[in-house]
């Protein structure tokens, strides 16, 4: 082998070995449901990977977290709402195949029209894909707002998701705060609820939220730089919520 050959040989074992080590870093979690075993891979921050199954479901799928180039086709494509931390064409893009279905809001439709297939959901509409029952909530801030006055998160704007995967409950809370709608769910499985600042939660209002629902596990993600020890503390007499907390900065 000559000199170039075998440079070029190293060269390609390192970046292999790289996306591969890349891709067996990221935590998982197995979920037993009626219908097949769930696997959560926590890919980071607001971005969630789901397989059940043969089949693949990316939650707001973002470069800054992981090369989409690198990472399995989707069957299915949930995005939450617009702002770069969840809504990222380059990753979809690498993603996409023949029949990948798409769901997200109406105002990322018109950031993305060239994904023309993707379906638009409301908050309080409902949609049965890939056998799961996808219910579009709301996603809002009640304190947190910009300089001008605007919410970060309006009204209206952004979906989080509940998904019912065989008897499984499972909330995707999406960047949002304790609002009433997320209060008042009943029999949730698994949440995912969001915890930095100023966008979504304080540890306090996350607190308040899951103590109301009462899920049966709790993964706080979207975290930040917030201290999840906190966390830990302000539920720590809340002996029937199984609290995980996995790499989700
Ligand atoms: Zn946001
Ligand atoms: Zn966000």
């Amino acid at each position: 082998m000559n000199k170039k050959k075998t440079l070029f040989t190293a060269l390609f074992l390192a970046v292999f070995n790289l996306s591969f080590f890349a891709q067996q870093n990221f935590e998982k979690d197995t979920i037993p449901t009626s219908i097949g075993d769930l696997t959560i891979t926590f890919i980071g921050h607001g971005t969630l990977l789901f397989e059940l199954n043969d089949k693949v479901i990316h939650i707001d799928p973002c470069m800054r977290e992981a090369d989409y180039n690198q990472m399995p086709k989707a069957d299915l494509i949930l995005i939450t709402h617009e702002h770069g931390d969840h809504l990222d064409s380059t990753a979809i893009g690498h993603i996409l195949k023949k029949n990948t279905k798409i769901v997200l809001t109406s105002v990322c439709a018109k950031r993305v029209p060239h994904l023309k297939k993707a379906k638009i959901m409301q908050n309080g509409d409902t949609k049965k894909l890939l056998g799961i029952t996808i219910k579009a909530i709301p996603a809002y801030n009640l304190v947190h707002k910009r300089k001008n006055g605007e919410p970060f998160h309006p009204k209206g704007h952004g979906n989080g998701y509940v998904l019912t995967i065989g008897q499984t409950r499972i909330l995707i809370a999406a960047d949002t705060e304790n609002i009433p709608e997320i209060k008042a769910l009943k029999n949730i499985d698994i949440a995912f609820l969001p915890m930095n600042l100023p966008y979504t939660m304080t540890p306090e209002m996350l607190a308040d939220a899951a103590k109301a629902f009462q899920p049966k596990v709790l993964y706080p993600y979207h975290y930040g730089k917030t201290n999840t020890q906190e966390l830990i503390e302000l539920l720590k007499n809340e002996k029937s919520i199984d609290l995980r907390i996995r790499q989700m900065q």
